[in-house]
């Protein structure tokens, strides 16, 4: 390169080596600098790998752990009996599930009951297009009395799986882990507090099990402290990744309590951006405190067919046992009167536990860090280590890295999915830890490659407090929009800054300045590093990008030690600096090769075969008054499997309103002999004015998981409406069924369904629908191949019948 030399390298200020950091000002010998600079990277890693080993998850305790222990050995027997096969909400095999979990709860002395009523959906539910959404739920419920108590503490998870697999993980672990509780729990001295263990159904449908438990259980009437367990994958460490408002004394025991705590309040605000939902939606009123917890690793088998007890994870178990045991023992014996604080905490893991700190220190923090990196700044430039403009250019150029490395992996993920389009339809790859490792390197390569460029122009100082004034922004930011991830970037660039400051106090001479900046950088690397870690399997890699700005602001934060390793760091002249120059792009090219190598090793390892099969998903929809049947598919870009029953893109919303409205691939099937719900007009109560009040009856005429009834508001506008006599809303739906219900796991019997209509021209017409599971006795189904597997879907193998009625 023929650039200028710059007077940083001349030597030409009043300063000598004015561009060299303060770190290495005295370290300008290369062996020194060499020595202090592995010794600080020794430090970081060893920091960074002692943060992430604090991630691992406990020894799973064998069957022969003490009787007051948790044992996942112990649980898993319970696993392997409730997740034998997949047990949906109103299935004979869920029956089976729901007698075993009885039998273990009364065997244990408990107070049990079964809770049978029908109820509507808890919050806003993402996949609920079909219209108002009620289910028929039978929750398992036991109580262990307390001796004094001051209130309750549910212990919640739930027992039915989707359609689609046997639920392993989701949510059997949840469930074995409260029965492994509740046996430590009776072997020791009762309680303070009434211990309340909820074993919802049809989570999986709706939450309705959990809403039925909340809205209208006698002992959920005065609330209390829920704990809910959930598993959005097969290993990992258990997450506790969503609070209820006001969460500082439920935070601070949790950190008490919790023999593995594991939370950050970045994890709620992330949560709240995931079109996820669990039972924990349910209590998230005046009534309710609570913790909800998951491990969530291993995605690529949630929901599916191989989320069998043989995926999953004892360790994650153990953690997920541990913690609920240790937080129902300490609940168990606090006075629940008064857990609500007045304000949010903020929270993170480090080796050892969790700090937490009043949600009120986050703008305060923000505004400090600011100041210091101000303070830096201004003292950087009165050193004579930078100039006004080359602090202002510091800045502006290290904003390109912070957007270069999330926009290059999404990039890099387009391509690998580009490359083997089935990971669009996976949470995350079956093996994603090389894909993960790619898209840190590819992280490492933009910084180091902006370094290597801006490095010799700008200066290291100017640059290395550019990088500090971003995160400091970024935290302000943060703390006025997501406060609970605003530490991300407020704590590492106070640290940095006060590092910095105290690096240019301190004698140069010393090894004061190395060691301030490497403390500073320690705090980055406690903080970020396993948030780059946990964040992959939280967002999938097709969000990869928001672990790579994660690594980059990590990058930027160590700039100061990383700069210690770099060959121009000397302030070499003449030949030297020219080799040192070309020395500076070795990193950057030796990460870009990574990067390459990692992608490409994943493409190797992670193929899909009979144990990691393609993800596929088919469904099947018939409308009994016309005989027209037809296969369905929402994969955007159908795998060869799905191709050879769809072919374009269809609306289905005006014949199977009960799907939602989403579009779908379909193409022509063969009819099958299946009857439609039968939908009868039992009583029509006289009519007041021109509106008219229907009593109607649907019975599925099969065995059923789904049966939905649409209203054609062209025909009528809906009054009110009831359910199995309970009001449910009338929300107006887009398109031409304008009203609808959903009923999940209808009775054999039927459900009754009322509505008050006023009719806008003769007849009112009605659509009904069910919806069963299991597409292998239709004309023209051809099974799998054995590398051809079912996607993690709640509408996969689903086989509706519409019809049509007139009243
Ligand atoms: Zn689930």
């Amino acid at each position: 390169m023929g650039a200028p030399t710059t007077p940083a390298e001349t030597g030409t200020r009043p300063r000598p080596n004015p561009g060299v950091p303060a770190a290495d000002r005295a370290l300008t010998r290369p062996r020194r600098r060499l020595v202090a600079a592995a010794a600080a990277l020794v430090a970081l890693t060893a920091l960074g790998a002692g943060s992430l080993l604090d991630l691992r998850t406990p020894a799973p305790r064998p069957t022969d752990a003490p009787a007051d222990a948790f044992s996942a050995d112990r649980a898993y027997e319970d696993v392997q009996v409730i997740a034998a096969r997949t047990h949906v909400a109103g299935s004979p095999a869920n029956e089976q599930v729901r007698a075993h979990l009885e039998q273990q709860l009364r065997g244990l002395g408990l107070e049990t009951e079964v809770q049978d009523t029908v109820a509507p959906e808890a919050g806003q539910l993402s996949g609920a297009a079909g219209g108002a959404t009620v289910a028929r739920v039978r929750n398992v419920v036991a109580r262990l009395p307390g001796t004094d108590s001051t209130g309750r503490v549910f212990l919640v998870s739930h027992y039915d799986s989707v359609q689609t697999g046997p639920g392993g993980n989701d949510d059997a672990a949840g469930t074995s882990a409260i029965l492994e509780v509740a046996r430590a729990l009776t072997t020791g001295p009762r309680p303070r507090n009434d211990i309340v263990f909820v074993l919802t159904d049809a989570e999986e449908a709706c939450l309705c099990g959990a809403a039925a438990f909340a809205a209208s259980h006698p002992l959920a009437a005065d609330g209390g402290v829920v704990l809910n367990l959930e598993a959005r994958g097969s290993t990992g460490p258990v997450i506790m990744f969503e609070t209820s408002r006001n969460n500082a004394k439920l935070v601070d025991i949790f950190g008490r309590a919790a023999p593995h705590p594991v939370g950050t309040s970045f994890a709620v605000e992330i949560y709240r951006a995931l079109p996820n939902d669990t039972d924990f939606t349910a209590f998230l009123d005046e009534k309710f405190v609570g913790l909800n917890s998951a491990y969530i690793d291993g995605g690529a088998i949630y929901h599916t067919p191989l989320d069998t007890p043989a995926a999953l994870d004892r360790g994650s178990l153990q953690q997920h046992g541990d913690n609920a045991l240790g937080l129902a023992r300490e609940f168990g014996g606090t006075d629940l009167t008064d857990l609500r604080s007045g304000h949010d905490a903020t929270y993170f893991p480090v080796p050892g536990g969790l700090v937490r700190y009043p949600g009120t220190l986050t703008l305060p923090l923000a505004l400090l860090a600011v100041a210091a990196v101000a303070a830096l700044a201004w003292l950087t430039r009165r050193s004579g280590r930078a100039s006004t403009g080359r602090l202002v250019a510091g800045f502006a150029l290290a904003l390109v890295p912070i957007i270069a490395a999330p926009v290059a992996a999404q990039l890099l993920w387009l391509a690998i999915t580009t490359i083997r389009p089935g990971y669009a339809e996976l949470l995350d790859p079956y093996r994603p830890i090389w894909y993960r490792l790619a898209v840190v390197a590819l992280a490492a390569a933009i910084l180091f490659a902006w370094y290597a460029l801006t490095r010799r122009r700008i200066g290291p100082a100017a640059l290395a407090v550019g990088g500090l004034a971003w995160l400091a922004v970024l935290g302000v930011l943060l703390a006025v929009a997501v406060p609970g991830g605003a530490y991300l970037t407020t704590l590492p660039a106070l640290a940095g800054a006060v590092g910095g400051l105290v690096a240019l106090r301190t004698r140069q001479t010393g090894p004061w300045p190395v060691v301030a900046v490497t403390a500073a950088a320690a705090v980055g690397v406690v903080i970020l590093l396993p948030t780059v870690v946990l964040l992959f399997p939280a967002l999938g890699m097709a969000m990869g990008g928001v672990a790579a700005l994660v690594a980059v602001l990590l990058g930027l934060v160590a700039l100061p030690v990383i700069d210690l390793l770099h060959p121009q760091a000397g302030g070499q002249r003449g030949m030297l600096a020219l080799r040192a120059r070309r020395l500076a792009v070795l990193p950057a090219g030796a990460a870009a090769v990574a990067t390459v190598v990692l992608a490409g090793v994943g493409l190797a390892v992670d193929r899909f075969d009979a144990a990691h099969p393609v993800p596929t998903h088919l469904m099947y929809a018939m409308d009994a008054g016309t005989g027209q049947a037809r296969w369905l598919s929402h994969e955007s870009d159908p795998q060869p499997w799905t191709d050879g029953y769809v072919d374009g893109v269809t609306d289905i919303g005006d014949d199977f309103p009960g799907l939602g409205d989403a579009e779908l691939r379909a193409g022509p099937a063969q009819p099958a002999n299946l009857p439609a719900p039968k939908l009868e007009l039992v009583l029509t109560d006289a009519a007041v004015g021109s509106d008219r009040t229907l009593r109607l009856r649907l019975t599925p005429q099969r065995v059923a998981r789904i049966a939905t009834l649409h209203v054609d508001t062209s025909t009528a506008t809906v009054l009110r409406a009831e359910v199995a006599g309970r009001s449910v809303p009338v929300e107006p739906r887009d398109g031409k069924w304008g009203f609808g219900l959903v009923f999940h796991a209808p009775p054999a019997e039927g459900i009754e369904v009322t509505l008050a209509v006023r009719p806008l021209a003769g007849q009112v017409a009605l659509r009904a629908m069910d919806a069963s599971d299991g597409l292998d006795a239709l004309p023209g189904f051809r099974p799998r191949p054995p590398a051809v597997g079912v996607v993690g879907s709640h509408s996969s193998e689903m086989l509706a019948v519409a019809r049509t009625y007139q009243f």
